[in-house]
C-alpha cells in the first residue's frame, strides 16, 4: 500500500475509534440523520403511483430510462453546475475517498446524464437522445417544510436537438404528468437568451442595482460582484419592489433568442399548456440558455410556494464537460413536493384491487399445503391473500372479512387427511367440501360466474 494511503486509513480508524469512543456510554437509540426521511408504506403508495405515471408517459413519448451512480466526482458538479451556484458552494456533500478521490453524493441529474452521454458516445446514436430518471438527491440544505437533504426527483432531458418544439416536448409531458394526476400547475417561463446577451444584460442590471445599494442586503451585495443575476432569484420580501422594478432581460434578447423563444410559446400555446411570463426567472444553475421555466401548483403561484420543478435548455452544457457541442434541454421534478401537494389537494392513490380469495389454515400440515395451494391459485390468477402467521381460525376469517373477499378456503387436519378443503362463502357463511386438486378450477369458475351476472 502506497505510504500516503497508508497514513490516510490510519486517519479514517481514528476517526472512527472516536465515534466508538463517544457512544460508549450512550443509549443507542438511532434516530433519522437531519433531513432525511424514511418512506414509510402508506407514503410509499403515492411514490410508487407517480413512478408508475412517470414511466408509462415517460415511454409513450419515447424515453428510454438511464440511472446514473449517487457517486461523481466533485468537479463535474463544480464544472456542470456552476461554482457561483448555492448548490456547489454550499451544498455538496462532498468528501476525499480511501483512494485520495473528490467525490460528491449527486446534488442533481442534469450533470451525471450529461457525463453518461459524453463517456457512452451517445452522440453516435440516433439524435435527440430522449432520457428519464427517477433517484436519490442530495444537498446540504438548511433543513425545512418541503426543504430535505436527501430528496428525490424524476427529470426528462433530450440531447442532440436545439428545435423549440424539444423545449415545448419538455414542457408538455411535464404538465401532461402532473395534471393527469390531478394537481392544478402552471408553467412560469422566461427566456434568458445566449451568454452574450446575459453579458450585456448583466452589466445594465449591475448599473441598476448600484443605484439601490443603500436597499440591498449583504448577500445581495455580494451577489452584484460575483452573479449579480441570481440577485433576481431572491426571495428577499425586503427586495422584490427592487426586483420587479428592475430592467428585463428580454429586452437584451438577441432575435434568434427573441424567435426561439416565441416559437416555443407558440408551440405550448397549441398544445394547451398553461403558462405565466416571469421576466425575473433566471433559475440558479449557471448552465441554462434561451428557455428557463419551473412548475407550479397554480392555486399557489402568486404566493410563491416553492416550485415543484424546472428546467430549459442547456446547449453549452456537454461541451462545458468536454464533449462536442450538442444542444439540449430537460426538466427535474421534486418527488417530495409533487406527493406533499397530491395529499394537501386530497388525491389519493388508486387504492389496489382487494383479493377474491382467503387461504386460512389450522396446523402445521396445513400451513405447509396452504403454501402450496396459495401459489397455485396466484398462478392461475386469482387474487388471493392469507395470513400465514397467525393460528387461530376466527382470527383468520376476521382478517378475511375485513379484506373483504368473496370465499375463504379453509384447510384443517381433518380436511388434509381426506384430500379436501373447505370452501367457505363470506357473504352467506354456507360451507362445502371441496377436493384440493379441484379446488383452483372451482374458485374460479364461480368468481368468473359473479363477474359475469355483474355485468
Ligand atoms: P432544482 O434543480 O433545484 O430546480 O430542483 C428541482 C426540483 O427539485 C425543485 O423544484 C423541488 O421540487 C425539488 N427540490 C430541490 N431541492 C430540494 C430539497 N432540498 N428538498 C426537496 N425537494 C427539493
Amino acid at each position: 500500500m502506497p505510504k500516503k494511503m497508508v497514513k490516510k486509513n490510519t486517519k479514517e480508524k481514528n476517526k472512527i475509534d472516536e465515534v466508538v469512543k463517544s457512544n460508549k456510554n450512550r443509549s443507542s437509540k438511532f434516530q433519522l440523520v437531519r433531513g432525511t426521511k424514511d418512506i414509510l408504506p402508506s407514503r410509499q403508495k403515492y411514490f410508487l403511483w407517480l413512478y408508475d405515471e412517470v414511466k408509462r408517459i415517460a415511454s409513450s413519448y419515447s424515453f428510454d430510462k438511464i440511472e446514473t451512480p449517487i457517486l461523481e466526482h466533485t468537479n463535474l458538479f463544480v464544472r456542470g453546475v456552476g461554482k457561483q451556484t448555492d448548490i456547489v458552494e454550499k451544498e455538496m456533500f462532498s468528501f476525499v475517498d480511501q483512494g485520495g478521490d473528490n467525490l460528491t453524493l449527486r446534488p442533481e441529474g442534469t450533470a451525471a446524464v450529461a457525463r453518461a452521454y459524453i463517456e457512452h458516445g451517445m452522440l453516435s446514436w440516433p439524435q435527440p437522445v430522449k432520457l428519464w430518471y427517477w433517484g436519490k438527491m442530495l444537498r446540504h440544505e438548511r433543513p425545512q417544510a418541503g426543504r430535505l437533504r436527501e430528496f428525490h426527483q424524476y427529470g426528462f432531458e433530450i440531447l442532440g436537438s436545439s428545435d423549440a418544439m424539444v423545449d415545448a416536448q419538455i414542457i408538455f409531458i411535464t404538465y401532461k404528468i402532473l395534471s393527469g394526476l390531478g394537481l392544478n400547475v402552471i408553467i412560469a417561463i422566461n427566456s434568458i437568451g445566449t451568454v452574450e446577451c446575459r453579458h450585456q444584460y448583466k452589466k445594465v442590471l449591475v448599473d441598476y442595482f448600484r443605484t439601490k445599494r443603500s436597499v440591498l442586503s449583504d448577500v445581495a451585495k455580494k451577489q452584484l460582484t460575483k452573479n449579480p443575476l441570481r440577485i433576481l432569484d431572491s426571495k428577499d420580501p425586503g427586495l422584490q419592489s427592487v426586483i420587479e422594478q428592475a430592467p428585463q432581460i428580454f429586452d437584451y434578447l438577441s432575435q434568434e433568442s427573441k424567435d426561439h423563444f416565441m416559437k416555443v410559446l407558440d408551440y405550448l400555446d397549441e398544445l394547451d399548456v398553461p403558462i405565466i411570463m416571469k421576466p425575473n426567472l433566471v433559475r440558479g444553475l449557471d448552465y441554462y440558455n434561451y428557455t428557463v421555466f419551473e412548475v407550479w401548483n397554480n392555486e399557489e403561484e402568486s404566493s410563491k410556494a416553492a416550485a415543484l420543478g424546472g428546467g430549459g435548455r442547456y446547449d453549452g452544457l456537454v461541451e462545458l464537460l468536454g464533449g462536442r457541442p450538442t444542444p439540449a434541454a430537460g426538466v427535474a421534478l421534486g418527488i417530495e413536493r409533487i406527493v406533499a401537494k397530491l395529499k394537501q389537494a386530497e388525491i389519493a392513490p388508486p387504492t389496489e384491487d382487494s383479493p377474491d380469495i382467503f387461504v386460512a389454515q389450522l396446523g402445521e400440515e396445513a400451513k405447509r399445503k396452504s403454501l402450496l395451494l396459495f401459489e397455485e391459485l396466484r398462478l392461475a390468477g386469482v387474487k388471493v391473500s392469507e395470513s400465514l402467521s397467525k393460528e387461530g381460525l376466527k382470527s383468520q376469517l376476521e382478517i378475511a372479512n375485513k379484506l373483504k373477499v368473496k370465499y375463504a378456503i379453509i384447510l384443517g387436519q381433518k380436511e388434509i387427511l381426506d384430500g379436501t378443503v373447505m370452501l367457505r362463502d363470506m357473504e352467506n357463511g354456507i360451507q362445502e367440501i371441496v377436493d384440493i386438486k379441484k379446488i383452483t378450477n372451482e374458485v374460479k369458475k364461480r368468481l368468473d360466474k359473479r363477474l359475469k351476472i355483474k355485468k
